[in-house]
């Protein structure tokens, strides 16, 4: 039934080749997505160097997708139909049986169905999702802008509006780059005094471009607890930043009950006493991405407040040149490739 490109690795670690690959009709259950539209996520390290378990050569990672779909396999609901506006996130599907699963907690299913991991992601013209990943795209919102609220948008947008913040709380965003630029717009539009913390004088007039209310330098880590104490103190603090020490750093700066939300992804440990814990009741959290749904409900909170990423695009066939881009924390902010 012809064929597709995809960008794909042949073995871990090596460099991205483009391919012509068969089509495949969906099994039951799946539909398969024209892509459009193709973030470069950070997490995609993880499969193209096979630091995850159970990771298949040749791979072809890409788990911010956003597309129309082509094809739908028998027992989709008729919900979904060929032509619908969809995209796919971190959240490419669940067990549906585990515990979590039972309880409605899909996010957090230890069997969670990565695209790029569980099956082939979007580095690609073409992919097949079982249905369960699928967000609708909202009209207003092009594939360019959509595709990377699959991963840094949902991740912040729901690290956000998960947290014990109300409107009118003070909320810092820890890094402004590929996820926390979007952060800051939502803390904003979600009615939070927003800080944007980063290393340099030079992001000043960026973050209050996207509307911080306040501006933090971390050049001097051992700096940014007082200057956040100095406005108050952070009911909030959403940690993009892939910098442990620079994430231990904000923890004297949150107020009272005060909560420390991790989604940037380090090596290296926290470095917190349980001291700095204990007496303000502070508390200090992880947070996955989201579901299709909160994909969808972040698509949707976007397009109403005008939010989009800011990105850079490259054709499928430069697959590669993104994705050396990305690495070498070239690219402003989000990369993306189109087909
Ligand atoms: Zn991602
Ligand atoms: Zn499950």
């Amino acid at each position: 039934m012809g064929t597709y490109r995809a960008a794909q690795v042949a073995a871990a670690g090596e460099r991205f080749a483009v391919v012509d690959r068969e089509l495949v009709p969906p099994g039951p259950g799946h539909v398969r997505i024209a892509v459009e539209a193709c973030g470069v996520c950070h997490s995609d390290v993880y499969m193209v160097n096979n630091v995850l378990p159970g990771l298949r050569y040749p791979l072809v990672p890409g788990h911010e997708i956003a597309g129309r779909i082509a094809e739908v396999g028998e027992g989709t609901p008729d919900v979904w139909a060929v032509g619908d506006r969809v995209g796919v996130g971190w959240f490419g599907g669940s067990c549906g049986v585990c515990t979590p699963c039972r309880q409605g907690d899909f996010i957090v299913c230890p069997h969670l169905k990565v695209p790029g991991w569980a099956y082939d992601g979007g580095y690609a013209e073409s992919v097949v999702v079982p249905f369960d990943a699928l967000a609708r795209i909202p009209d207003g919102l092009s594939a360019e802008d959509a595709a990377p609220l699959g991963c840094a948008g949902v991740t912040t947008f729901n690290g956000l509006r998960s947290s014990g913040a109300r409107p009118g709380d003070r909320v810092a965003i820890l890094g402004i780059g590929g996820l926390g630029h979007l952060a800051v717009r939502y803390a904003v539009a979600m009615g939070f005094e927003t800080i944007a913390i980063a290393r340099g004088a030079a992001k000043a007039d960026f973050a209050k471009e996207l509307g911080a209310h306040h501006y933090v330098d971390s050049s001097d880590p051992s700096a940014v607890a007082s200057a956040l104490q100095s406005l108050g103190g952070a009911n909030v603090v959403l940690a993009t930043a892939a910098n442990s020490e620079a994430i231990s750093a904000t923890v004297d700066g949150l107020a009272p009950r005060g909560e420390l939300v991790v989604v940037g992804i380090d090596a290296v440990p926290l470095t917190i006493n349980p001291g700095q814990l204990i007496m303000p009741a502070r508390i200090v959290r992880g947070h996955p991405s989201g579901t299709a749904q909160d994909v969808e409900d972040t698509m949707a909170f976007s397009a109403l407040h005008g939010i989009r990423p800011v990105n850079e695009t490259l054709p499928l066939a430069q697959a590669d040149e993104a994705y050396q881009r990305m690495l070498a924390g070239q690219a402003r902010f989000r990369m993306v490739l189109t087909t």
